[in-house]
Order: C-alpha cells, then sequence, then structure tokens
C-alpha cells in the first residue's frame, strides 16, 4: 500500500493527498492541506507519453511523487514537464526527472528563477531559525514561524536543474501523446511569469498559483488586476475541474470564491490605507472584519500581511517589491506578528 500523503506540519488532515485521478489519464498530486510549500502537482498521460506539471520544493517529495506515479508512466512516460512560475515550491524537485525529460517555462519565469533564494541559503535559514526558536519577543515569533515553515522540507538534498526551454508565447498548445494542452500564461499576478494549463478534452485546468482552495492567497509581485484578469480567463475556458497550486479540488465556484475574494480584499485595502496605518494594522482589522467570513477557515490567514503589502504598493503607485532576503526576512517578521495578533502563533 502506498505511504499516505498527510501535512507536512503536522496538522489534521483537511483532504485526502497523493495522487488523484480526476478523469482519464489526468491526474492531480495533492499536498494536504496547502499550508507553506505545501504545493499540488498534475500529470497528462496520452498515448506513450506524459506531461507532468510542476515538481514540488525538494526531491524526496518529488521522487516520492514519481513513485506513485510509476504505474502511469510505465506506459506512457515523461516526455515533458512544465514549471508553472518561478516560486520554488513548484520547480526544485526538477533534479528528480531523468535527464531526457525536457523542462518548460515561461520566459518571464525563467529569469524570475535566477533571482530565487538557493536550497543552500534555505537550508542555512532553517538552521539558524531552529537555534532562534526558544528567543523572546519579535525574532523568536519570526524563528518559530520561519522554523515551522522550512523544517519539513530537505532542501541540503536539492541539487537544482533549471528549466530547458523558456517559451515566450501567451498561449502554447503542445501535443501530450495526441491529446492537446494549452499552455496559457496569465501573469504578471502571482508571479511574473504564472501558466496554467487547460486540458480540453476532459475540461481540467491546472491553474498553479493563480488558484488556491482552503489557504489564503500570497501575492508577492502582482499588480492584482492581472490576477483578476487571470480569474476571469480561467472561468472563460470549457472546464469544470480546477486543481489549484495549494488546497483541495476545486470546481468553478472555487474560482468565484477566488474572485470575491479579490474584490472583497481590494476595496478594504483602499478604504484601510486612507486612514494611513500600516500593513500590519490592516491585515489585522480586516481578518477581523465579517468580509472575511468565506475565508475564514482557510489556512495560513497571517499571508494576508504579505498580499496586503503589495496592494499598498499597487495604490502609491509603485512598482513589484523587489523581494531580498532582507525585504523578504522584513515581511515575515510581520508575518509573523500578524499570526501572534491573530492568535496563531505557530
Ligand atoms: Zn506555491
Amino acid at each position: 500500500m502506498a505511504e499516505a500523503i498527510l501535512p507536512l506540519t503536522g496538522r489534521p488532515p483537511r483532504f485526502a493527498g497523493g495522487l488523484r485521478e480526476l478523469a482519464p489519464g489526468t491526474f492531480a498530486w495533492l499536498q494536504p492541506n496547502g499550508a507553506w510549500g505545501e504545493a499540488n502537482a498534475g500529470l497528462v498521460a496520452g498515448a506513450g507519453e506524459s506531461l507532468l506539471i510542476d515538481t514540488l520544493w525538494d526531491q524526496r517529495l518529488a521522487d516520492q511523487m514519481l513513485a506513485a506515479m510509476a504505474p502511469v508512466l510505465a506506459s506512457a512516460p515523461l516526455r515533458r514537464a512544465l514549471n508553472t512560475h518561478q516560486d520554488g515550491d513548484h520547480w526544485w524537485g526538477n533534479g528528480s526527472l531523468p535527464a531526457e525529460v525536457e523542462i518548460l517555462t515561461a520566459a518571464a519565469s525563467r529569469s524570475g528563477m535566477e533571482g530565487e533564494s538557493s536550497p543552500a541559503e534555505l537550508a542555512r535559514l532553517a538552521r539558524l531559525t531552529a537555534a532562534g526558536r526558544a528567543l523572546p519577543g519579535s525574532i523568536g515569533g519570526l524563528c518559530r514561524l520561519v522554523h515551522g515553515m522550512l523544517a519539513p522540507f530537505d532542501f541540503r538534498g536539492v541539487a537544482l536543474r533549471a528549466p530547458d526551454n523558456a517559451f515566450d508565447q501567451q498561449e502554447l498548445e503542445i501535443d501530450v501523446g495526441g491529446r492537446a494542452c494549452t499552455l496559457l500564461m496569465l501573469g504578471p499576478a502571482h508571479t511574473a511569469g504564472d501558466t496554467i494549463v487547460h486540458v480540453a478534452d476532459v475540461g481540467v485546468v491546472f491553474a498553479a498559483d493563480l488558484l488556491f482552495v482552503g489557504a489564503i492567497p500570497v501575492m508577492w509581485h502582482g499588480p492584482s488586476s492581472g490576477w483578476v484578469r487571470a480569474l476571469e480567463r480561467m472561468l472563460a475556458l470549457d472546464a469544470e475541474i480546477y486543481v489549484p497550486g495549494h488546497g483541495d479540488v476545486g470546481d468553478r465556484a472555487a474560482v468565484e470564491s477566488m474572485q470575491r475574494f479579490w474584490s472583497w480584499l481590494r476595496a478594504g485595502v483602499a478604504t484601510e490605507a486612507k486612514g494611513g496605518t500600516d500593513a500590519l494594522s490592516i491585515s489585522e482589522s480586516l481578518i477581523r472584519s465579517e468580509g472575511f467570513e468565506e475565508w475564514r477557515s482557510w489556512e495560513c490567514p497571517e499571508r494576508l500581511l504579505i498580499t496586503v503589502t503589495a496592494l499598498m504598493r499597487e495604490l502609491d503607485g509603485k512598482p513589484p517589491l523587489r523581494v531580498t532576503p532582507a525585504v523578504r526576512a522584513r515581511l515575515f517578521r510581520q508575518v509573523a506578528m500578524l499570526s501572534k495578533r491573530i492568535g496563531g502563533d505557530r
């Protein structure tokens, strides 16, 4: 029997993890509960070949996923893999793929990957934050939060493999053993090069991090208008099943919930920011407001801090934040403070 895929955080699972067949030859790989780094992937199998969509945050997880996919891959080996965007939790498992598998990504994602922190940096951060967990005050809170995020992953075992080819097109149709898969580059939104996959013959969309289900979305880059347009585009596709980058498989209603989330959040930040308060206070006030009810049970409400910060920059007409290690540290310190204020110092 295959090993159960449980939340990496040790929290109780909110949905079943592992390989799930959504339609003939079309699978989601699900990592409950969709919290930090708990990313999903996808597999489309055609006649004699398959396409893998994303490779998770480390090779141990990627190996485990590939082992679970082995019965499918036996008759339809991987020919190509897509990295949907630049965040490490979607491509640091690339090193586990056989060398002959061609890895694709959007050109904007490939440039973004070059600016990401390295696995060695995250391994070091995991060690440093382990040591700092007992410290008092906001530094201790920061260490506990960041350590909790990084500890489940094996960054030392990651041999980075960059994608082999980058594409410039907004829309690219590829043939996967007789099945048409359309890659749609809908960024910049969550990141600069967000790409989704529409598998038209079964009405399935792999939405990557443009869709979160049961977990609060993070927007590092923006603009939020790009994210709103991306959701409209997703709903305009002939599809009934939407696989998020984080969280359980959804339907059209899940995409509509994300649309409501953005309407609510963009309006809320615009109103609150007039009062001249900071991102931390605005995030806390929004989480405590009635308008948040629909998403109150979702994982990682503290992530709202990052998204609110990005939205405030948009309102001020500033360009997206350049996320240097120092900026990331400052943001995560505030995320930890928000987590504590809303009662979830974990
Ligand atoms: Zn992600």
